[in-house]
């Protein structure tokens, strides 16, 4: 553990500014998250007991898909410090990728049911679970493995939005439209020495970047930090392309008596809202859009079938999203050919009947005259 993580909470109301450091930052990050989620008054545990799932408790789900993180914020606000909000706001917006108005209240209270209904469970499970080669590795090896099984044929093309809009149903392409609102940045840096090796940092507004944490140590002893901000595009966000900006959101997270001494030897980010595959970051849904379209986006349209980890009713944005999703849509797939599954017998005008016997879920055609 570094000296820093041993030092208690700074306090720096008035710049609503709060430095945490690991057992303090549980606390506290769990004390007003817990606030923000329990919006029955008994920590969803029945009203939204199983965590993958929206369609359960319908009217309430209806009700609460309705406001943004902003409304519930208004309506607790009092119940807090204004450290507690400071922390608040940057953790959804870390969440969230942008400003509390335009995310959506229920996308919340999923990461809420998916860490198990407790303070600090979200935390527990996925961010302490590392996949150390990274996701590219995972997708590839996902890729190679569906290969080595023969029974993978495949094509990469590029549809154009265009193209595609026009063949889909009208509340399909509402609901495509209405997706994720999450523009957030990530920026990985290299702080010289191990200083902040158990430090984290959450704060509002920041200069561009409203948190910090870090992560591991490089192979020469400098601390690896992963930052997170807002969309570029609010008052809250910076961009990525000057480099001076970025570096200055950074120090501005340290604490105040180390920003002079700080140096920083790394940055390394990938603009994700400027990629045109990616069109931003993980998704995270808008207010009064999840109950209305998650279903739709999920339907099939004749013989296409969607999958994503943004349509996931569990871990929606999450990898595991993703696999889940793709299993239950693989799944689909299957019921369907089975149904397609069917006998057709012709008589001929003259002569013998046949029995065409088509098996798609197995690939197999049995003629018998
Ligand atoms: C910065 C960042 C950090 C994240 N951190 C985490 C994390 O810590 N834990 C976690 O679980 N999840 C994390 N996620 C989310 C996770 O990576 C995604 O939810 C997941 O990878 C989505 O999987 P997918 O298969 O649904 O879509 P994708 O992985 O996005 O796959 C879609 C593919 O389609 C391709 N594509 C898009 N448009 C076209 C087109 N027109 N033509 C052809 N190909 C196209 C894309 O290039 C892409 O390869 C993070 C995401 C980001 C961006």
């Amino acid at each position: 553990m570094s000296h820093l993580s041993t030092r208690l909470l700074s306090r720096h109301r008035e710049t609503a500014k709060a430095h945490i450091y690991t057992i303090q930052q549980a606390n506290i990050c769990g004390r007003v998250f817990h606030t923000f989620c329990n919006v029955d008054g008994n920590d969803l545990r029945q009203t939204w007991k199983y965590a993958f799932g929206t369609n359960q408790s319908p009217e309430l789900m209806s009700k609460w898909d309705k406001p943004s993180c902003q409304d519930r914020l208004d309506q607790i606000c009092d119940e807090l410090s204004a450290e507690g909000v400071s922390v608040l706001q940057a953790q959804l917006m870390q969440m969230g990728g942008n400003t509390l108005d335009k995310m959506g209240l229920v996308g919340v209270l999923r990461w809420w049911a998916l860490g198990s209904h407790t303070p600090t469970g979200l935390n527990g499970i996925p961010l302490h679970t590392r996949l150390r080669s990274g996701n590219s590795e995972l997708h590839r090896r996902i890729f190679e493995h569906a290969l080595s099984t023969d029974n993978l044929s495949y094509g990469f093309s590029a549809p154009r939005w265009e193209d595609v809009e026009g063949k889909l149903p009208a509340d399909k392409v509402v609901a495509l439209q209405q997706q994720s609102v999450n523009r957030c940045n990530k920026v990985h840096v290299d702080i010289n020495g191990p200083d902040y090796l158990s430090w984290g940092l959450m704060a509002t507004p920041g200069k561009g970047l409203i948190s910090a944490f870090g992560d591991h140590l490089t192979p020469v002893n400098d601390t690896h930090l992963v930052c997170f901000g807002p969309d570029p595009e609010c008052s809250a966000g910076i961009t990525l392309d000057n480099l001076d900006t970025v570096k200055a959101a950074v120090v501005h997270l340290l604490p105040e008596n180390k920003q002079g001494e700080a140096v920083i030897n790394r940055v390394v980010s990938h603009d994700w809202n400027k990629d045109e595959f990616a069109n931003g970051t993980w998704s995270f849904p808008p207010p009064n859009a999840t109950t209305k379209y998650l279903y739709v986006l999920r339907r099939p349209h004749g013989n296409v079938f969607f999958a994503s980890a943004d349509w996931s009713d569990g871990w929606c944005g999450w990898i595991d999203g993703a696999v889940q999703s793709g299993m239950q849509t693989a799944r689909q797939v299957i019921l369907e050919q089975q149904k397609a599954a069917v006998v057709k017998k012709k008589v001929l005008p003259k002569g013998p009947s046949i029995n065409l016997s088509i098996d798609l879920s197995k690939g197999i055609v049995r003629c018998v005259i």
